[in-house]
This record gives C-alpha cells, sequence and structure tokens, in this order.
C-alpha cells in the first residue's frame, strides 16, 4: 500500500454518517484534496485532533477512488486565540478564501505555501496589524489565481505613473495616468497606488515595521474587494466579519 505524506491547512470540515467527517486540506505541492476521515468526530479517535479545521497537519494518506483516508498524522499547528478573539475572524476569512480561490486540481507551490504558513504563523503575534496581513494576503491570492494587475506602468502609454494621483481601470485591472484618462476610471491617489504596489511585494516577515493609516487601509481593501469580485467565484461569506460589506 502506497502511502502520500503531506503538509497541508485544514480549510473545512463537513459531517459524514454519524462519526464520521469529510476534511478538506490545501497541501504543499498537491494542493486541495479531500479526505474521508472515518471516526474522527469521536474526540477519541487518533483522526480527531488531526482534522480540526484551521490547523496545520502532517499526514500519511492513502489514495482511494474518491477520497483520501488518513493512516496517520500529526498536528503541526493550532492557533492559540487567548486573548485576541477578534483573530478568528480574519482566520475564518483567511480560510474561506483559500477554500474558492483553489480546486482540486491546482497545484500549491512551495513558495506560495511557505508565504500561507508565513501569513498563518502571524495570527498568533499580538502587535501585529490583521488588516494589514489581510491586504498583503488578497493581492497575493489575487497573483495566484491569474489576476495581473498592474500599478506601476501606465496601460495606454507605459509610462510610470506620477504626481499626486493616477487612475485604476477595472476592466483592464491597470493603472492609466492623468494624460491617458478616458474618464472611466476610478480615481486614486498615486500614495494608495504606491502602498498597494510595496503590499504587493513584501515579505510577510517585515509586516511589522510597516504602518498604513487605516483610512488607506480602508480605501485599499475597497480596490481588493472589487478584484477578489472580478477574480473569484464567489465572494467569501466572512468577509462581512470584517467590515467587507
Ligand atoms: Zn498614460
Amino acid at each position: 500500500m502506497e502511502l502520500i505524506n503531506v503538509k497541508g491547512f485544514v480549510l473545512k470540515e463537513q459531517t459524514y454518517k454519524e462519526n464520521d467527517k469529510i476534511v478538506w486540506i490545501l497541501c504543499e505541492n498537491i494542493g486541495k484534496i479531500s479526505v474521508l476521515a472515518k471516526n474522527a468526530k469521536k474526540s477519541t479517535n487518533s483522526s480527531f485532533v488531526v482534522t480540526q479545521p484551521f490547523s496545520l497537519v502532517q499526514l500519511n494518506l492513502k489514495k482511494g477512488k474518491s477520497f483520501h483516508y488518513i493512516f496517520d498524522g500529526t498536528l503541526i499547528k493550532n492557533l492559540d486565540f487567548i486573548g485576541c478573539r477578534d483573530s478568528i475572524f480574519y482566520l475564518t476569512y483567511f480560510f474561506e478564501l483559500l477554500d474558492i480561490a483553489f480546486s482540486e486540481k491546482d497545484i500549491i507551490d512551495r513558495n506560495f505555501f511557505k508565504f500561507l504558513l508565513n501569513i498563518f504563523l502571524m495570527f498568533e503575534v499580538p502587535e501585529i496589524n490583521k488588516n494589514l496581513i489581510m491586504r498583503i494576503f488578497e493581492l497575493r491570492i489575487l497573483r495566484e489565481v491569474g489576476c495581473n494587475f498592474e500599478f506601476e506602468y501606465c496601460y495606454y502609454c507605459s509610462n510610470r505613473v506620477k504626481g499626486s494621483v493616477s487612475y485604476f481601470d477595472f476592466s483592464l485591472q491597470n493603472v492609466v495616468c492623468v494624460s491617458c484618462r478616458k474618464l472611466k476610471e476610478f480615481k486614486v491617489e498615486n500614495r494608495i497606488i504606491n502602498i498597494m504596489r510595496f503590499l504587493g511585494t513584501v515579505n510577510v516577515s517585515s509586516i511589522l515595521k510597516i504602518k498604513v493609516s487605516d483610512e488607506d487601509m480602508d480605501f485599499i481593501f475597497k480596490i481588493n474587494k472589487v478584484l477578489l469580485e472580478q477574480n473569484l467565484v464567489k465572494m467569501p461569506n466572512s468577509i462581512k466579519f470584517l467590515g467587507g460589506y
């Protein structure tokens, strides 16, 4: 019997029969898989601890016709929320967005998985600005699902946008400079454009050094929401807990 060893995040669960459940796991390399975990609803069962949503696990799996099955596994990390209850809203959003963004055939490469791991671990840092982490996460998700937003060069003349304001064309997902603007674009201060460009490439480990005002963060959230709506099959329900709608 061949076992597949995977490391992944438990995205969500669904009850199956009385004591079993199906869990969807986003794994490094092989992507999103569904696992039928027998007796995992019983707290005494060994699968119970490795099938809790929002945790990071390592599993040995057997591949069946419709599902993977757990041979054995270990819990790598499960976040502790004592003292920071709002984290659960952000974490719910994080996992729901991942679940929507990826289907069972998508490959999750090593770099992206590492990025997710870093974001996940940041939830436990008390002084972290969670809105900031989510904006960085959204921009990265957009890239992963193939959205080629461009915040630097004007769509029409290819010049770098400069001055105090630019425009953003959502249908082109591209900035447009003042001279090339066609009236249909969304006006946005270049200060915001610069922050978004920076957040799109920033290393997660330097998040603690970044300061963005709440007002700017709200504005960036508005832009990200439109881009997510354009690029995802549906929007996460949990966005409403974050003031999304
Ligand atoms: Zn231009």
